[in-house]
């Protein structure tokens, strides 16, 4: 919000340097807090101090002062050109922090002109969200601590924590993340609108809205309610939405490792910020939604003022590195699924039986059929078998490698699959040497593909029991 109070203490003549490159930022403006005094965070809240817990500043911004709005705007009419102007106006502040504080400033997705630049640090100083240099700076953080301790907006500290929460409860600037901002601090407009940041947010979020409305229109009292304060709460509430529901709600097509998700809802409410799984693997892209056809009016801003020679230079990560992200994810949501699934025990888990113990056990009443060198035991399915009993019946006790693979019919992929669900053991000299025999006829690696988890992946058609030319067998001879 309003304040800057991750910015070091004003004793410190020099920045300081990290070792991993940041800087110690030097405060542009009165410092608001001696970072080497302990933190009232580091109290536990209690009746007697949870007022010093609250920051006043930030709550007077985003809660006190939205409640006098509503509760003014009970005896202010709104009329309709001040209310066409405050949408109007809503974008407008919504397009600074999006397209200038987000897309801009925090992740450099493109480079804009110095009149460009000035119309969205305008912009965003109307939305009352703090200075870019501020908002950026967390944002960076925020990107690169993602859902742990030093995200200034973890979602993992609940929803309404990563909404307003952080802003309303005083944190502590040791524990936020460090972040370089060398470059924001070269920047002119940004290092302007720091310093004369209370100026720019009084001028632009209720001077001007009030003044436009009443010199247009003679609605000055509707312009500083609607068009000033209520949009001010409106806008805020929709932004912090990128923190908060787009780190909850929706996909996750890229990653899953954090919280950030896609979600067409967050993108209406965010003026397109909603594709944030996309968003946080990719984000220097000044894109966010990658579909023509998705909702992102802050891309569609920042490619007509390209158009309008204001902005150059728009950053896209190349289809190649994205459709690996979109496939990568896919994969593990597959493997995920079959693991889900009866493969039929592993080859090496099964026990290794003779060739005359598997007929001996199978005279004893056991419904064994071997296929490929491994055993099956289809007692339960003999009843099921589509091609009848008589047939499944004639195949107990023996090798029925050929007879399964088009010897008497040629099974289809779900039947190999079904067998391998019946598995109770492998023949001594059988399936090693056939799996062996068949790795070099096909000149494969016998070693069995397995997935991230080690869980073996079986193909279609590649089943064990498959046997493309089958070997001459006891039975098939
Ligand atoms: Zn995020
Ligand atoms: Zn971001």
């Amino acid at each position: 919000m309003a304040s800057s109070s991750s910015s070091s203490s004003s004793a410190v003549p020099q920045a300081e340097a990290f070792p991993d490159g940041t800087t110690d930022h030097i405060p542009l403006r009165k410092k608001a807090y001696d970072i080497r005094k302990p933190h009232i965070t580091e109290q536990p809240i209690t009746w007697s101090n949870w007022y010093q817990h609250v920051n006043w500043l930030n709550t007077t911004f985003i809660l006190i002062i939205p409640l006098v709005g509503m509760i003014a705007s009970y005896w202010v009419p709104l009329q309709p050109k001040t209310a066409i102007f405050a949408v109007v106006y809503y974008f407008y502040s919504g397009l600074g922090i999006t397209a200038g504080y987000h897309r801009l400033w925090a992740h450099s997705s493109y480079k804009a002109s110095l009149p460009l630049k000035i119309f969205l640090a305008a912009g965003g100083s109307a939305a009352v969200e703090g200075s870019a240099r501020w908002w950026s700076s967390l944002h960076r953080s925020h990107h690169r601590y993602t859902d742990t301790d030093k995200d200034p907006y973890s979602v993992r500290k609940g929803l309404l924590y990563s909404h307003i929460g952080w802003m309303v409860m005083k944190q502590n600037p040791r524990r936020i993340g460090r972040t370089d901002i060398t470059d924001l601090n070269e920047d002119p407009v940004v290092v302007w609108q720091h310093r004369h940041f209370i100026k720019c947010v009084v001028t632009m979020a209720l001077i001007v809205p009030t003044l436009v409305c009443g010199f247009g229109w003679g609605d000055f009292l509707g312009g500083y309610v609607y068009a000033g304060i209520l949009r001010i709460f409106f806008i805020q509430q929709a932004t912090f939405c990128v923190n908060s529901l787009a780190h909850w709600l929706g996909d996750q097509p890229f990653d899953d490792r954090n919280s950030p998700r896609d979600h067409v809802l967050t993108a209406l409410v965010t003026l397109g910020e909603g594709y944030h799984n996309f968003h946080h693997e990719f984000p220097s892209d000044f894109r966010n939604a990658i579909e023509w056809w998705q909702y992102d009016p802050t891309k569609w801003f920042i490619w007509t003022m390209k158009q309008l020679g204001l902005a150059w230079n728009l950053k896209k990560f190349p289809q190649n590195e994205i459709e690996k992200g979109r496939v990568q994810q896919l994969q593990k949501k597959l493997d995920q699924k079959r693991a889900t699934l009866d493969w039929g025990v592993p080859l090496e888990s099964l026990p290794v039986i003779s060739w005359d113990d598997f007929v001996e056990q199978s005279k004893n009443g056991k419904a064994w059929v071997a296929i490929a060198g491994v055993i099956h035991d289809v007692g339960k399915f003999i009843a099921d078998h589509p091609g009848g009993k008589a047939l499944i019946s004639s195949a107990i006790g023996k090798d029925a490698t050929a007879v399964f693979n088009g010897g008497v019919y040629n099974h289809s992929n779900a039947a190999h699959n079904l067998i391998s669900t019946m598995r109770v053991g492998v023949l001594r000299g059988g399936c090693e040497v056939e799996i062996w025999k068949r790795a070099q006829a096909e000149n494969k690696d016998a070693v069995p593909i397995t997935d991230s988890s080690g869980q073996r992946i079986v193909r279609a058609g590649d089943q064990v029991t498959r046997v493309s030319r089958p070997v001459a067998s006891a039975d098939a001879a």
